[in-house]
């Protein structure tokens, strides 16, 4: 049942139709608990409450899977926006991007064009950039862009995502980077991944531990707390600073941890999601637990 309902919000998450639709509509069905405005300004003031409370962001102009020059071109300009945003009112936040809202389906030298424009802007500022992973179809592709730029730029890291075989070579290869390590969001063939959450946990720790020994700096981002209580003993145990890791949560999931692990004195930084393109993240975010939808219940009997 529980697999049925998260292929029911993945198939959502890539409906065309209802994705272009959900840009009109203004924040619904619950997403404006998850998503931090469709503006830079409304963005920029939650941002300012978070950092008051000690909690570093990682910001999303949302959007994805776009297939046109002019809107990849029109979404590059608005990360140059938000660097400036970030610049001007000297915010503790960074950038968090997705290849194929800047092109990477269009063309990947296209894609690559308007990231050295981000990047260079970014380092500017000395503002770090982190190329978001998406599904298996874009990941080598990914990992080529930052190749690529990082023979000229050094503010740049990214994702692996646990449910992946390749997960622990790529750890491997780019353990000098800046790595936030996750579960994995996207609906993966068994030939690519780990199907079994079990199986998928453990690797995520694995990967985890691989990165915290040896590896540069980890940013661990999830919602589960055994996960989160693991990591605690396990730095402990090995004597590794907390200047060397992050813990990393959505914007609006579980923030009263959010708050103890900054009061416990744990790096920590709020993955901050804003924009009219809110529809795919909110029913990806459904799809992995669907008692998300408590959002969306609620919604509807408060109106
Ligand atoms: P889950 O396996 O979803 O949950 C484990 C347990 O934690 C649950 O059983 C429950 O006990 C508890 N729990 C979880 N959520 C809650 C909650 N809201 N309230 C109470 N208890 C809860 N994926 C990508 O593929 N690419 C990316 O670039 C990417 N970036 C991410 C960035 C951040 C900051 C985060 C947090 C996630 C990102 N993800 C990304 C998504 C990630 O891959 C997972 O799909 C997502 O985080 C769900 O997995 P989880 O680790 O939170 O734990």
């Amino acid at each position: 049942m529980e697999n049925a309902i998260r292929d029911f919000f993945m198939h959502l998450s890539q409906n065309k139709v209802l994705n272009q639709g959900a840009k009109r509509w203004g924040l619904k069905l619950g997403a404006q608990h998850v998503v931090a405005g469709t503006t830079i300004d409304e963005m920029i003031a939650s941002i300012k409450k978070l950092n008051e409370k000690g909690i570093a962001c990682t910001i999303d102009n949302l959007g994805e899977f776009v297939y046109e020059k002019v809107e990849a071109t029109g979404a590059k300009e608005q990360i140059l926006n938000v660097i400036e945003a970030i610049h001007t009112n000297n915010l503790d936040a960074h950038i968090s991007l997705k290849p194929s809202q800047l092109g990477l389906d269009i063309d990947y030298h296209f894609c690559r064009n308007n990231l050295k424009e981000i990047v260079t802007k970014a380092k500017k500022y000395e503002i770090f950039v982190n190329f978001d992973m998406e599904d298996h179809a874009r990941l080598q592709q990914s990992f080529d862009l930052l190749d690529d730029l990082s023979a000229d730029y050094d503010n740049i890291g990214t994702v692996i995502q646990a449910y992946f075989f390749r997960a622990i070579e790529d750890i491997k290869q780019y353990k000098n980077y800046r790595l936030r390590i996750v579960k994995g969001a996207y609906k993966e063939d068994a030939t690519v991944a780990y199907q079994d959450k079990n199986e998928i946990d453990q690797n995520y720790i694995e990967l985890i531990e691989w990165h915290l020994l040896n590896g540069k700096f980890t940013s661990i981002a999830t919602h589960d707390h055994y996960v989160i209580n693991h990591v605690k003993d396990f730095v402990k145990k090995h004597g590794i600073p907390k200047e060397k890791f992050e813990f990393q949560m959505l914007y609006g999931f579980r923030e009263e941890m959010q708050y103890e692990l900054v009061i416990d004195g744990y790096n920590f930084c709020t993955y901050v999601p804003f924009g009219e393109d809110w529809y795919g993240y909110f029913m990806r975010r459904l799809a992995e637990r669907p008692q998300n939808l408590n959002l969306l219940v609620k919604q509807v009997f408060n109106k």
